[in-house]
């Protein structure tokens, strides 16, 4: 590691920091530090709609407030389009992507009730035999098992480029929860790369500008431990390497659910900048004791660094 580490901390401006999203970032900026790497900033705002005018400067604001300072200008995804673009020209190259003209409606009809997850539909792989006519809306990963992708009518034009693809289980480890894995044909099927409103989609944007950061360790919050293994398998598809990662615990509300922005977490206040850390820290088993943000920052680093030591022994 050492020298060649790159970590990130990638929000959304969506508005400004709460506890939830500074543990991610805290803990993202600690291990860069404890293992004498980078650490970048890269904005997620590809969902337009979503975003708010100024919450970038804010956010960036807030973290140096913290004394979290990236080492390199944040990227902006909204910025991005154009590599989005060939990632995913690539893969249709490959036919390894493909157009879907579903509406919600239409996957609701194609889908026996069970296979819906987490509200999220698990998409049936209606269109992977082609759109009969009917006009692109959405372009999707083929995640399904080689066998049933070599009889489609995708696949006959091509096998070659689809011999990474298993029908077994993605496995991977992570750094904090151990063996993990995911069928994730099974679990959230052939995933949209780009949106039938004309946004990229999350998963594509991650996996393109971790590779284009060198990102080496991924550090974020446990609610997305969910979006790993498909990660995993864009990165594949796009012979892309796979960071190692490393999902933290969440702050949960007085309701005992994932503090956000949508459940009216309050923004922090970056006046006692060590009241939030010291919250924070809890969350992550630290207890820095010092009372300049300096010094306590320094402690931080060392406690994390010797947690990481020791879960490597
Ligand atoms: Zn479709």
């Amino acid at each position: 590691m050492g020298a060649t580490y790159r970590g990130r901390f990638a929000p959304s401006p969506t508005g400004p920091l709460h506890a939830g999203s500074l543990v991610a970032a805290l803990a993202s900026w600690l291990d860069a530090r404890a293992q004498g790497g980078q650490w970048l900033v890269r904005i997620e705002d590809i969902d337009t709609p979503r975003c708010v005018p100024g919450a970038d400067k804010l956010i960036l604001q807030q973290l140096a407030a913290f004394g979290l300072r990236p080492d390199a200008p944040p990227l902006y995804q909204s910025q991005r389009g154009a590599h989005y673009q060939a990632a995913l020209d690539a893969l249709v190259a490959h036919h390894l992507a493909y157009p879907c003209a579903c509406t919600r409606q239409d996957i609701e009809r194609a889908l026996p009730a069970a296979r819906a997850r987490h509200g999220e539909l698990v998409y049936p792989g209606t269109c992977r035999q082609g759109l009969k006519g009917r006009p692109a809306r959405a372009w999707r990963l083929i995640t399904g098992d080689r066998e049933q992708i070599r009889q489609s009518a995708l696949s006959s034009r091509d096998t070659s480029a689809i011999d990474f693809i298993a029908n077994e289980e993605l496995h991977w480890q992570d750094r904090r929860l151990g063996a993990q894995q995911q069928h994730v044909e099974q679990a959230v099927g052939d995933f949209v790369l780009k949106r039938a409103d004309g946004l990229w989609a999350y998963q594509l944007a991650v996996v393109v500008d971790d590779a284009a950061q060198g990102i080496t360790d991924v550090v974020r919050g446990e609610d997305l431990l969910d979006n790993t293994a498909r990660q995993i398998l864009l990165q594949q598809a796009l012979g892309l390497p796979t960071p190692r990662y490393l999902h933290v615990p969440l702050v949960r509300g007085a309701n005992g659910e994932k503090l956000s922005k949508h459940n009216g977490a309050a923004p922090l206040d970056i006046s006692e900048p060590l009241r939030a850390l010291n919250d924070v820290a809890q969350v992550l088993g630290l207890q820095p004791q010092a009372d300049q943000l300096a010094d306590w920052l320094d402690q931080a680093v060392q406690q994390w660094g010797r947690a990481v030591k020791s879960a490597g022994d």
